[in-house]
């Protein structure tokens, strides 16, 4: 491991707050000098987050960095730094300044599928219009149209994780029923294959888990098959509603569960993605470029390029001033 001396302007903290783990590094020049990562808690998680980034920056042999970027899973008040009444981490509402205050000078709080999706064209150079899906705990998506992310009036305009997909489909962790992450988020999986296990004729157990049914899928068993196709067939429903909503060029997949399915998503979805597209209007299908870690990198394009209306609705007492550090030039806008 490096140890940096001295310079730290150039520097900015990712943070990547998940259903299942919070992960902090220190980025410097677009490489990560340092990482940590731990469970998330089912409370405490402000206390966590605090002793997390300082044990980063205490390793990276600095005190405080000037940036954080901060990806969590919505619904955000961006206004107060708030995580709010969150359907997939256990702690629902989480005061994120509160726990960044004496680290960092500045933070700006994104979606975390937005900030997974921004990585694309701040560090990798992504077309001017497209999406990215992250399939882990919940379902998100990040859109960005003619170069800016689509934000909203609060900063929640892409909770395509709630899009209907099933009409008498079963109840979401939002309060609402049917929705694409209700059947194939990591949060509801167990119950969808316990739901359909009946129907594909399959009287063995179903299986515990996305792990468990990755498992038994790829040694053959066919009923793990058969709910592979059925989930990948939900995922082709919500992708091609995406589609048809925004008109990407590209719809990048991310996130944990997709990641550790991949090669038992991506060919079912794409074959199906045909199917419920609009004729010869099916987006093409890419993997994210970093991995398991597209939320981490999209934290820190965040934290060193963030667009213009995020930081205004940022308006906590965290949020970048304008002009105070003679950067507007450095921030996207457009
Ligand atoms: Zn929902």
């Amino acid at each position: 491991m490096r140890v940096p001396h001295g310079v730290i302007d150039l520097d900015a903290l990712a943070i990547d707050i998940g259903g299942t783990k919070i992960i902090a590094a220190l980025f410097r020049d677009d490489e990560i000098l340092v990482e940590e990562r731990i469970p998330t808690p089912t409370h405490g998680l402000e206390e966590v987050l605090h002793a997390l980034v300082s044990r980063v920056l205490r390793e990276s042999g600095t005190r405080s960095v000037r940036r954080a970027g901060v990806a969590a899973p919505g619904p955000l008040d961006l206004g107060r730094g708030l995580i709010r009444e969150a359907p997939n981490i256990r702690q629902r509402t989480v005061d994120i300044v509160a726990a960044l205050k004496g680290l960092v000078r500045e933070a700006v709080i994104s979606n975390d599928a937005v900030a997974a999706a921004w990585a694309e064209k701040v560090l990798v150079g992504a077309p001017s219009d497209y999406a990215l899906i992250t399939i882990g705990t919940g379902i998100g998506g990040g859109i960005v149209l003619s170069g800016e992310p689509l934000l909203g009036r609060r900063g929640g305009a892409h909770e395509v994780g709630h899009m209907v997909v099933s009409l008498e489909g079963p109840p979401c962790g939002c309060g609402g029923r049917g929705h694409w992450e209700a059947l194939a988020g990591g949060a509801w999986i167990e119950r969808t294959l316990r739901m359909i296990w009946p129907g594909i004729g399959c009287s063995s157990e179903p299986p515990r888990g996305p792990e468990d049914l990755y498992r038994r899928a790829r040694s053959g068993d066919e009923c793990s098959l058969e709910a592979i196709g059925f989930l990948a067939r939900v995922h082709a429903a919500g992708i091609a509603s995406v589609a048809a909503a925004y008109d990407p060029e590209i719809v990048y997949l991310a996130g944990g569960l997709y990641w550790a399915g991949r090669d038992l998503y991506m060919p079912r979805i794409r074959d199906l993605l045909g199917e419920y597209a609009m004729k010869g209007q099916a987006p093409r299908l890419l993997d994210a470029t970093y991995g398991p870690r597209q939320t981490l990198y999209g934290a820190y394009a965040i934290a060193i390029r963030p667009p213009r209306r995020l930081v205004e609705l940022n308006s906590h007492e965290l949020s970048p001033r304008w002009g105070s550090l003679g950067e507007e030039n450095s921030m996207a806008t457009g």
